[in-house]
């Protein structure tokens, strides 16, 4: 039986990345995963792939609509659906490839297989070969998550379908339907409508973007809507079934809607079966997801778990940042993920970002607010892009003045972000990001005046 320090189960952003910082530290790992290739759901059908199609859909449509707005005459311009997925495909292997790459550099140990809990310090690999045992001290779960069922919804794999089918249907849908307003639905409804299908997005609550500041998510319901999808939100969705080439979605109260793609997006869940859990004592709660201590232990001493498989958002960066806090803990004592500053980002067009609380939450904790709002309408660099939609919005503690959550829609949101992360970490107020110097003109500079528009002395509105 071959000895390891570590053995990770599952090589997704969690994983992978768990198992390369562990490495760093001099410890010995075996990484196993059940896929040919590495990199979980986040490289291979997911974050990657659908910010490919994102960039590529976003490019057709800027060609189609918007470059004669800057003066550039272009001829008919035809989509080639096959050579976008092609790139798409390419820019996947790129990252697999990168994380491979990574693993031999650092004398990572793969084992390709699917993995479970042996008896105490072992795992047991089913390879193609026959059933491997593994010795660890450590043993880390990362097994990730899966798209949930939804009672009643009939996925096939061809009119109905989850992520991974809408990230590679070989024909522009004519009408798709969307059950879900989430960031799936969002980002990969937007694609296929900039792509040219008619889209119908089904909400169950009566917003759009759960979890991300109400004001925010109601000005990204007005910009979608202009681009044509049409959200219907309070409807709750009951099942959908197909015939022939057609699917039909019932919804509660409402008359069904026919569509020839459906797009099931509305969540995901631990993968958390077949892991040996149950033999092994480890505790999952009704959720499936695996509980832990605030430093990553499961019930059963030596056993860990991160990423989508435990609390907290189902995010790749928040999986990676557990992944390393967990192996600093094993192999220096030290290791903290700040869970107050785990920043979340939409890539639809404009994107929608952010950190820390929402109004609603700071008004529902009785937290009093002072909140700055600027426009990318009044921003330089936004009316030289074409690009003036959405604003940045930051709410500071009305008596300290420290920044308590930044909330953007807008060009590039996702990097603008960053900023205000960085901000936060250092306990920054709104009047420290007021004083930083930023450069002229950059969308960045929304941010700052945002921050001025705390304390009521924005410059350019
Ligand atoms: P995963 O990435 O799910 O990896 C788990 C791995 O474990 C998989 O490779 C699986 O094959 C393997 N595995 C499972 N069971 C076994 C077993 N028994 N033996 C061996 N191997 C096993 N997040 C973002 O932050 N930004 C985004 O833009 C974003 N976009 C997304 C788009 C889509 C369409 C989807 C579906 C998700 C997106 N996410 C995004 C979420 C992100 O993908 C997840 O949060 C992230 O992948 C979680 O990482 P993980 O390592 O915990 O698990
Ligand atoms: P989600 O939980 O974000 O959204 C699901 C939506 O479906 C919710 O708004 C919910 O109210 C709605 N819903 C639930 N049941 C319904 C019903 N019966 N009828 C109609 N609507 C219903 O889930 P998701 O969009 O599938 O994403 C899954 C996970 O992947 C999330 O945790 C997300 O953070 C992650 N993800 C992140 C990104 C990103 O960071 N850009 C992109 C994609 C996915």
């Amino acid at each position: 039986m071959s000895e390891f320090d570590v053995v990770i189960i599952g090589a997704g952003p969690g994983g992978y990345v768990a198992a390369i910082r562990a490495a760093q530290l001099g410890l010995a790992v075996a990484s196993v995963e059940r896929e040919p290739t590495l990199g979980g759901t986040c490289v291979r059908i997911g974050c990657i792939p659908s910010k490919a199609l994102l960039e590529s859909s976003e490019r057709y449509l800027e060609a189609k609509a918007h470059l004669a707005e800057h003066g550039v005459k272009v001829g008919s311009v035809e989509l080639d659906l096959a050579a976008m997925h092609a790139r798409k495909d390419a820019v996947v292997k790129a990252n697999t490839d990168g994380v491979a790459y990574l693993f031999k550099k650092h004398k990572i140990e793969r084992v390709q297989g699917s993995g479970r809990l042996g008896g105490p310090g072992e795992v047991v690999v089913d390879t193609a070969d026959g059933e491997r045992r593994l010795a660890a001290k450590h043993v880390i779960l990362a097994t990730g998550s899966r798209v949930a069922p939804l009672r009643g919804v009939e996925v096939d794999g061809d009119r109905i379908g989850t992520s991974t089918e809408a990230l590679a249907w070989d024909a522009v849908p004519e009408h798709l339907v969307v059950i879900g307003a989430g960031a799936i639905g969002l980002e990969l409804g937007s694609v296929w409508r900039r792509l040219g299908a008619k889209v119908t997005v089904l909400e169950y609550l009566d917003r759009i973007l759960p979890g991300m500041d109400a004001e925010i998510a109601k000005e990204a319901r007005k910009v979608f809507g202009k681009q044509g999808m049409e959200i219907r939100t309070g409807v709750r969705v009951t099942g959908a079934t197909v015939k022939g080439k057609k699917a039909t979605v019932s919804v509660d109260g409402a008359d069904d809607v026919v569509a020839d793609r459906v797009l099931l997006a509305t969540g995901r869940k631990p993968t958390s079966e077949g892991l040996g859990l149950e033999e092994a004592g480890v505790q999952v709660d009704g959720e499936g997801r695996v509980v832990v201590d605030a430093r990553f232990t499961t019930s059963v001493p030596g056993v860990y778990a991160i990423g989508d498989l435990i609390h907290g958002p189902m995010l790749a960066h928040k999986a990676e940042e557990d992944g390393v806090a967990l192996v600093e803990l094993l192999a220096t004592g030290h290791g903290h993920v700040d869970y107050g500053l785990v920043p979340s980002v939409v890539y639809t067009d404009p994107e929608i970002a952010s950190v820390g609380r929402t109004e609603e939450e700071l008004e529902a904790m009785g937290i009093p607010v002072r909140k700055g709002v600027f426009p990318f309408a009044a921003n330089g660099r936004a009316r030289a892009m074409a690009r003036t939609e959405g604003k940045v919005k930051i709410l500071a503690h009305r008596d300290t003045d420290r920044v308590l959550g930044v909330h953007i829609i807008g060009p590039r949101a996702g990097d603008l972000i960053a900023e205000a992360v960085a901000a936060m970490a250092f306990h920054a107020s709104a009047e420290d990001l007021a004083r930083v110097v930023h450069a002229h003109p950059t969308l960045a500079e929304a941010v700052k005046e945002a921050a001025l528009a705390v304390d009521g002395r924005a410059l350019h509105i």
